[in-house]
């Protein structure tokens, strides 16, 4: 609860009309873009500067009040759901891009910038921005970082955390740290810009960012190969790369996905098909040329029934585009969609999707498979209802087989979408008690009082979650 003293210092801090405490304003905070989790925060504040930040986060140390950092809430983990109560911080008025720096090849943003703006902005200068979550119409570059977010570019380019270079960020004492710099080479002391990416709002809250840019590639072609054996798609994805060919984009769509999305996108997609993979590669001409046609001969090897390259920019924007829209299209179909993002090395992405068909047999559930096969970071979606409360719990069952299958092939419960809450309970399969002790070292020496986004990656006990066998 926020007492009406505290209310009143938070409401000169920020002007009182970016403090807002009523139900209908609370109830719009109180969940995020992951299904099955709900909790009221105290109030919703919205800062204008860093100098806000600061006042705010002094007076929420001092009184315990915890603090969930939200850009978008496009997290798929419940990452910004106020499970602690407290007070909920919007970004909604910095989301300025202050510098595009040309030598230095930076983008500096404040953290509410959202992603396609800035890539946008940055692209208009010939300049190009890899990361790009399939969300980056709606999520903001905070939330990216937050989370290390992934994209269709990931394979060749990396995700988020590969281009972050600097940061600036308010401790949970109120204190401005900043990290890194517009440097190619920095080696003086721990590599805190990298501990704060991926921090999920639990160590720090994060101010500015410098970003950085590569020039823009030359040229790119998309193409589409089509299978009726989805082990044999799974397998052309490892013999690519065995290959030694990194294309920027490998995707897997299997066919109740491709039906979903071609329901939706209406772009002339095969649904007839076990499974395609959405395949691009950008570089020079002759490179891309050269990359394409050896593609195409891996897949046919492998038993594709058909390769089809755009025949244009239009027709290659349309499939990548499609492609992004496949949680969208999947969410239409059921009143819940679960949507997971277990990653194994790329080795094994045939066996992944193999044992995902089968535990979705298992326990009687309809789980379509998309993602970055590239990256070996696949999306089980389960369709379900959560009215139905026997099939909830076979959900969730056949998630913790999911990711327990994920860590035997050496993988992790989550690629890219973070652990919030939701993947609280497995993150000791991943890191071991060692690993979470070291975190918790970490967290505790940053934030004592817990006040910053409580509640996420650590499970309330640890190890909840027995790992069965
Ligand atoms: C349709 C759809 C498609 C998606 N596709 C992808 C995809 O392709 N790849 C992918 O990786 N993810 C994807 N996501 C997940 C999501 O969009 C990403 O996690 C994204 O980075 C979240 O951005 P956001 O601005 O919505 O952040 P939020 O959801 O608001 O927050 C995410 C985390 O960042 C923290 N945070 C936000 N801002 C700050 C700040 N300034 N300081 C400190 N902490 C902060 C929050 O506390 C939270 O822990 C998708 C989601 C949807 C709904």
């Amino acid at each position: 609860m926020i007492s009406k003293e505290i209310k009143e210092k938070l409401k000169q801090i920020c002007g009182p009309e970016n403090y807002d405490d009523t139900n209908a304003g609370r109830l719009v905070y109180s969940y995020d873009a992951s299904p099955q989790f709900q909790a009221m925060p105290d109030a919703v504040v919205a800062p204008r500067n860093k100098e806000e930040i600061t006042e705010i986060v002094k007076i929420c140390n001092a009184h315990k009040i915890p603090i969930v950092p939200r850009g978008s809430g496009s997290n798929l983990c419940a990452g910004t759901c106020p499970v602690a109560g407290g007070i909920v911080l919007l970004f909604k008025h910095m989301n300025k891009i202050l510098e595009i720096d040309e030598e230095n090849l930076t983008v500096t943003v404040q953290p509410g910038v959202v992603t396609l703006d800035m890539i946008k902005a940055v692209e208009a200068k010939g300049l190009f921005y890899p990361p790009d979550p399939s969300s980056m119409k709606i999520s903001t570059i905070g939330g990216n970082i937050n989370e290390n977010s992934g994209g269709l570019r990931g394979l060749k380019y990396g995700v988020t955390r590969d281009y972050v270079i600097a940061l600036e960020a308010v401790l949970a004492n109120g204190e401005v740290i900043k990290t890194g710099g517009k440097l190619a080479k920095d080696v003086a002391g721990y590599d805190l810009t990298r501990l704060l990416v991926g921090s999920e709002g639990t160590l720090a809250i994060l101010t500015e960012a410098t970003l950085k840019l590569v020039p823009m590639p030359e040229t790119k072609k998309t193409m589409l190969a089509l299978y009726q054996d989805i082990e044999a798609c799974a397998q052309t994805v490892s013999n690519i790369i065995a290959n030694k060919i990194i294309p920027t984009t490998l995707e897997f769509l299997d066919q109740p996905t491709l039906k979903a999305v071609e329901d939706f996108a209406k772009i002339g997609l095969p649904t007839n098909v076990k499974a395609v993979l959405l395949i691009e590669q950008d570089g020079p001409e002759e490179v891309v040329e050269r990359d394409i046609q050896k593609i195409a001969e891996i897949c046919r090897a492998e038993h594709a029934v058909d390769v089809q390259v755009a025949q244009s920019a239009e027709h290659a924007e349309a499939l990548m585009t499609a492609r992004r829209t496949a949680l969208s299209a999947l969410a239409r179909l059921k009143p819940t969609t679960i949507l997971e993002d277990a990653t194994v090395p790329r080795s094994e992405i045939a066996k992944m999707v193999v044992a995902i068909n089968e535990i979705a047999e298992k326990y009687g559930l309809n789980i379509g498979t998309f993602g970055h096969a590239g990256d070996g970071n696949l999306h089980p979606t389960c369709l379900a209802d959560i009215r139905d409360k026997d099939e909830m719990e076979r959900v969730e069952k056949a998630f913790a087989e999911i990711f327990q299958k994920a860590i035997e092939l050496g993988g992790t419960i989550t690629g890219e979408h973070g652990v919030g809450v939701a993947k609280a309970p497995y993150l000791e399969w991943k890191l071991g008690k060692t690993g979470i002790e070291v975190m918790k070292a970490i967290k505790n020496a940053l934030d004592p009082n817990q006040i910053l986004n409580p509640g996420k990656a650590f499970a309330k006990e640890s190890n909840r979650v027995v790992m069965t066998n």
